[in-house]
This record gives structure tokens, sequence and C-alpha cells, in this order.
């Protein structure tokens, strides 16, 4: 018989792993599906540009997309080129691992004026997403207010400060590098709902902040005043522990006088962004814990800010009529296989952030794809065979649809196209952020 056929949606690390426990298996032919023309999901498109040694894992997943048994399909998107339904004609079984591309809300008002945008959008506009608009951000703001600590909320600071000559260095599209010189931001403000203790960053990727040149940052000594309760669980945890060292040594040092202020807060929540026509401001209430609760304390305080970035997360967004469990807010699964009323859906296995939610680094997903492809292999022979099992037929399908899909050798045309940008600004890339610029590049003559 031949071999098992996977479709694998989405071609970020969850996929990509996920394409590789398959390949290694031996016998399953994998076809990596992407809405996008590029490949490497989020650490093409959410790695910040200037985080060069985390963004060079795409070597390793370049290497498993051109295993033999591997084959790229970008500019496909499942739900819209091609029903999930119609996949089972041509494939055994289907991997998601489209991610948790969608923002939470704050629910407070004033989140939708000009100005205040979720971190999502900024992080898409800076890496050149091709669904960003490219002239989304101006950056003329002068006092900016990013909401959450986490690791997203760390990087969107820190770009905003970053002087833009070193961002030069890095892979930003030129049309964001021009923007980020002409920045008139000189305050940045993140805040956070509860105190240091629970903020969620990492200590490497905080001990960053304080490294920026051309920027002081400024933490105030009594946010870090702890209770019993808070200190036992900092003691207990070792990267509470060193992002506490961090932050205390922050809150000693006296403001250079650089040119911007990036500034860290603790037990503030948010109450309201302010402004009629745009963003003028940020309302947010004092807080403190209350027998493990968090509640407001009625004091209020006010941050003048035109540009507000929301950094508190993403959410799933099941691809494809997937199911999602309210609860978890994650597509229901037993080790990766998609249940339905507690049920599995024949065929049908989710790995990644649609799995998991929103957490962990890029490594964390290797074992969570390989746990998903364990169970896919134990299931094989329960599968029903997908009735077509010539491998082009499905990209017949598509060329019949006009759908544009950019293969391997399409993704190494935008690969040298953005490598000979790179050289024109002595670097080693320049990405390619409009989409018909992307597939131009990729598909050359057959461009229509
Ligand atoms: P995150 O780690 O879950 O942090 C979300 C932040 O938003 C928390 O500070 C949270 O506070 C806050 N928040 C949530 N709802 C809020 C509300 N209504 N009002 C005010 N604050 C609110 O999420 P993330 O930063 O988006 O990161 C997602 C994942 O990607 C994480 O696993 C992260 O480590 C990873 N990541 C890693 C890197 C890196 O390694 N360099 C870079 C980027 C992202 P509470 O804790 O109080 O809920």
């Amino acid at each position: 018989m031949s071999g098992l056929r996977v479709a694998v949606i989405g071609s970020g690390p969850a996929g990509v792993y996920a394409a590789a426990a398959l390949s290694r298996a031996g016998n399953v032919e994998v076809d990596v599906l992407d809405r996008l023309p590029a490949p490497y999901g989020l650490v093409r498109y959410g790695v910040a540009p200037d985080h060069v040694k985390m963004k060079s894992v795409d070597v390793a997943l370049r290497r498993i997309l051109e295993d033999p048994a591997v084959r790229f399909l970008g500019n496909v998107e499942v739900g819209a080129d091609i029903a999930r339904d119609e996949l089972m004609t041509y494939y055994d079984a289907v991997v998601f691992a489209t991610g948790a591309a969608v923002d939470r809300r704050l629910g407070v008002p004033g989140e939708d004026l000009p100005g205040s945008f979720s971190a999502t959008e900024f992080v898409a506009w800076y890496s050149g997403h091709p669904d960003a608009e490219l002239d989304l951000f101006t950056l003329q703001a002068t006092h900016a207010v990013v909401i959450g600590v986490g690791n997203v909320a760390v990087d969107v600071a820190r770009v905003l400060t970053k002087k833009a000559d070193v961002m030069a260095g890095t892979d930003v599209p030129g049309h964001v590098l021009d923007v980020l010189a002409a920045s008139a931001v000189t305050e940045v403000t993140m805040l956070g709902r509860r105190g240091p203790a629970y903020a969620r960053f990492t200590t490497k990727e905080l001990r960053e902040l304080g490294e920026i040149s051309g920027s002081d940052i400024i933490v105030d000594p009594a946010d870090l005043e702890l209770t019993e309760q808070e200190e036992a669980d900092v003691a207990a945890d070792r990267t509470l522990r060193a992002n506490l060292e961090v932050l205390r040594e922050w809150s000693t040092r006296t403001p250079e006088g650089r040119p911007r202020r990036l500034r860290i807060k603790f037990w503030l929540r948010p109450v309201e962004v302010l402004g009629s026509a745009a963003v003028t401001g940020f309302r947010a209430e004092r807080t403190r814990l209350e027998n493990g609760r968090l509640v407001g304390t009625g004091s209020i305080l006010d941050f003048p800010a035109q540009l507000v970035l929301r950094s508190v997360g993403y959410r799933v967004v099941p691809p494809a009529g997937l199911p999602l469990d309210p609860e978890t807010g994650t597509v229901p699964h037993d080790g990766g296989r998609v249940l339905l009323d507690g049920a599995p859906m024949p065929g049908l296995y989710v790995a990644g952030w649609l799995k998991r939610g929103p957490t962990g680094i890029i490594g964390t997903n290797k074992p969570d794809a390989t746990e998903t492809v364990t169970a896919l292999l134990a299931d094989a022979d329960r599968l029903p065979r997908a009735p077509e099992r010539d491998p082009d037929a499905i990209v017949e399908l598509l060329r019949e649809r006009k759908v544009r899909a950019v293969d391997w050798s399409g993704w190494e045309a935008i690969d040298a196209a953005e490598r000979a940008l790179g050289a024109a600004r002595d670097c080693a890339r320049v990405k390619i952020a409009d989409r018909e610029t992307l597939l131009r590049a990729a598909l050359g003559d057959e461009f229509g």
C-alpha cells in the first residue's frame, strides 16, 4: 500500500515540527500548507527582528521543509481556497497548526480610538506581515503606553525604544525602518495590573530593556515592595527571583537624561483609553491583592499618551470550522486528536497554540508536535484512505481555482530577493512586506 498522505496546515514551528515527526516515521508524504506565501509562521512574523539568534531557528525549519518527503504549498488558505472536507479527498489525515493569531481585548472604553492598537497589529506591521497595512503606524506620538507585562509587551516596548540605526541591521522592511528613524516617541510606559512577582516576562528578555543605548529605564522602588506571600512565591521560582533582581537594580538607577525613557509600572489596571477623536491618554486604577484576588483601590492615575499598545495575550480562533472549548480557549483534543462532543473527529489533529493555547517557547512545539504525530500514527491503520493519491492532483485543483500556490522554489525566489535587498542595506535580509510583491518574486512570469 502507498504511504500515508498527511496535510499539515500552518508552517510555523508547530506545523514544521509535526512535518519532521511525520517524515521521521517513514512512508509518509507530507504537504505543509500555509495561507501566506512565505513559511515559518511566528518565527518570521512574530519573533522580534532584533532577536536574531532566536530567528535563526529558521535554518532548522528550512532543513525540515527541504526533506524530500515534505512539500511546501504557500499562499493556500484552508477554508477559503479549499474546504476542510475537500482536504480529505487528498489526505488521509490533517494536522492543524495555525496558532492563535487574534489579540485578546481589554474590554475598556476607548479601546478602538485611533491611536489605540493591539500589540499584534504593531508586531505584524514591524515584521512585514502581508496582512498589515504599510502605513498603519506613523509613530508621531511622543508618549506611548504598553498594557501588559508579558514577553510580547517587552518586544514592542523595546522596538519603540531602540534607536533606528540599530534596527537597520535587522530584516525590518524599508518602510518600517523609515518610520522608526523618524519616530517622535520619547516616553514609553509599560503597565502591569499585578505586582512584579506575577509578571509574565522572562529574565533574559526583561534584562535587554536595561541595555538599550539612548534610553533610561525607570522603575519605582515602591512597586517592588513585596508582601510575605509574594516573597514566598518569588523565593520558590527561579525566573521570578531573577526578574526581581533585575528590577531592583534598575530601581536604584538615576536617569541619565538620555533621549528616551522606558518606565515599567505595576499594580495598575486598565480603566479607559482617553480621548475623543484620537487617543490622548490612558486611565488606570491602582490595585492590590485581597485574599489572593486582584481588587481596585479606587485610586485613579492618568498617563498622557497618543499611542496605546494593548499586549494582553492572544486567543485562538479555530480554523475551518474546528470546535472551540470555551473553558480552555483551545481546540478540544485528546493528545492532539480533535474532539467534537468528546468523540475524535476521524483524521483531524491539532498541534501548537491551537492545541495548548498561546504559551511556551519555540522549543515547546517539538514535544507537542511529537505527541500529536504519535497519536496520528497510532490511528493510521484505522483512518479511511483518501481516494485521490496523486500528489499533483491538489496542485491541479488549486490551479483550476486560480490559486497562486507558492512552492519551495517560489519561496527560494522570495528568499533570494530579500537577501538582495539586504545586501543593499548591508544586512542579511530585508523583508518584502506586501503580498503582491512577494507573489511577483515567487512566481515571476506566472504572476498574472
Ligand atoms: P502573556 O505572557 O500571557 O502576557 C500577557 C500579559 O497581559 C500579562 O502581563 C497579563 O497579566 C496581561 N493581561 C491580560 N489581560 C489583561 C487585562 N485585561 N488588563 C491588563 N493586563 C492584562 O502573553 P504574551 O506576552 O502575548 O506572550 C504569549 C506567549 O509568547 C508567551 O508564552 C510568551 O512567553 C511568548 N513569547 C516569547 C517571547 C520570547 O521568548 N522572547 C517573545 C514574545 C512572546 P496577568 O498575568 O495579570 O493576567
